[in-house]
């Protein structure tokens, strides 16, 4: 048994617990949250500083670990992902060594569970064996082609049978990659409502502009690559109306990205599926588009946090994308962010009944940040803040 204490606890679901000690059994359950009062020092573990929850990832593709510092920030989504498609050529040795790695750096960073993202199988075996929780989203698309859909549904679905009994589904990557047949394809092999899905929504102008009226730069992106855009139909509207038309919303499904999304957006989604959470990926998004979302039009909306690869961030830290928000729209609270990063991230892979919270009968991992700083009522983390996973 272990009882743990802080200057400051965070309990994962916007609530500060001062003055308190978190008692576990020795696999990280937790029995009791206790007041300090009711022990002498001698008896817990004190840490300087703040402990909370376990973080959550919500968005990551750990399958494309070995591209770490191949390409460069800023040049846009579509040269961003012209990149990825050419560079899918690596010793199979070198690839399943890079997922290892971006594991470990992530059990490391304090991360308990991974919604990750995988078009191949590489990351299995380490899937296999890893302490961290990961639900695999397999991921399908068919550069808009119809005439393709069926082909590529049948070799995404046997990435998909090989994950085996290991928390799967099978998903859209974006509207703008998906043609209407495949989307129905995946919802017919989704029949259980608890299935989670996910997609890639909204991450550049291009996106909208193919939707409203067949501009921007995706006709010519996939014209490039062989495929086609003469049967393509624009629907006159923003993506996320080709999206919700093609999405069943009987799932709860995690948004990913939403650089372009305005307030109208989420309560159309909202509107739509209740059930509906929305990921954001900051430091991705200032890696590839330079830009980050606005996050004053989420209000309404239940956030999480991801890391997306390290083909596009830096390193995979939950606790930096963090930072990287605080700095840059800084009105946010921290204990919003926080929740974003623990709790919201729990329930939207649908873990919550053991992570993302300090609940007794949970085990969701205990995080130490130290260099925290308390003005008044307020607390902050400092930027040099590092995190610690204790249990
Ligand atoms: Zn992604």
């Amino acid at each position: 048994m272990r009882k743990l204490t802080a200057d400051i606890i965070y309990s994962g679901n916007q609530t500060w617990l001062k003055d308190s000690v978190l008692i576990l059994d020795t696999d990280g359950q937790i029995l009791a949250i206790r007041d300090q009062a009711a022990f002498s020092p001698n008896e817990y573990e004190y840490f300087p500083g703040m402990l909370l929850p376990g973080f959550v990832n919500a968005h990551c593709h750990l399958e494309l670990s070995h591209l770490h510092g191949l390409f460069q920030t800023g040049t846009q989504l579509l040269p961003f992902l012209n990149s990825v498609v050419k560079n899918r050529e690596f010793d199979s040795d070198f690839i399943l060594q890079k997922i290892k790695d971006a594991d470990e750096e992530m059990q490391r960073a304090g991360i308990v569970a991974v919604g990750d993202i995988s078009n191949k199988i590489d990351t299995l075996p380490c899937k296999t064996k890893s302490s961290i929780y990961y639900h695999t989203f397999v991921e399908a698309f068919d550069f808009l082609q119809e005439s393709l859909a069926d082909q590529f549904f049948e070799s995404y679905k046997s990435v998909y049978d090989a994950f085996g009994t290991l928390p799967k589904t099978m998903v859209a990557h974006a509207p703008y990659s998906v043609s209407k047949k495949l989307f129905s394809r995946i919802n017919a092999l989704n029949t259980a409502t608890s299935n989670i899905s996910s997609i890639h929504n909204q991450e550049c102008i291009d996106e909208d502009l193919l939707f409203i009226n067949k501009t921007g730069g995706f006709v010519s992106f996939w014209e490039s690559f062989g495929f086609s855009m003469n049967d393509f139909q624009p629907i006159g509207k923003d993506s996320i109306y080709y999206t919700t038309k093609c999405l069943n919303p009987r799932h709860p499904i995690l948004f990913m990205h939403n650089t372009q999304s305005k307030q109208h957006h989420i309560n159309s989604i909202l509107n739509w599926n209740p059930a509906s959470y929305f990921v954001s990926c900051p430091n991705a998004n200032l890696f590839i588009e330079n830009q980050l979302p606005d996050y004053s039009q989420f209000k309404n909306a239940i956030m999480c946090l991801g890391t997306d690869s390290l083909s596009s961030n830096w390193q995979l830290s939950i606790l930096s994308e963090i930072k990287t928000i605080l700095k840059f729209q800084s009105y946010l609270n921290l204990e919003d962010v926080l929740c974003w990063a623990t709790y919201n991230g729990a329930r939207a892979l649908n873990i919550s009944e053991w992570a993302g919270s300090f609940e007794v009968g949970k085990r969701p991992g205990v995080n130490w940040i130290q260099d925290v700083e308390q003005k008044g009522k307020t607390w902050s983390i400092k930027p040099e803040a590092s995190v610690t996973k204790i249990s």
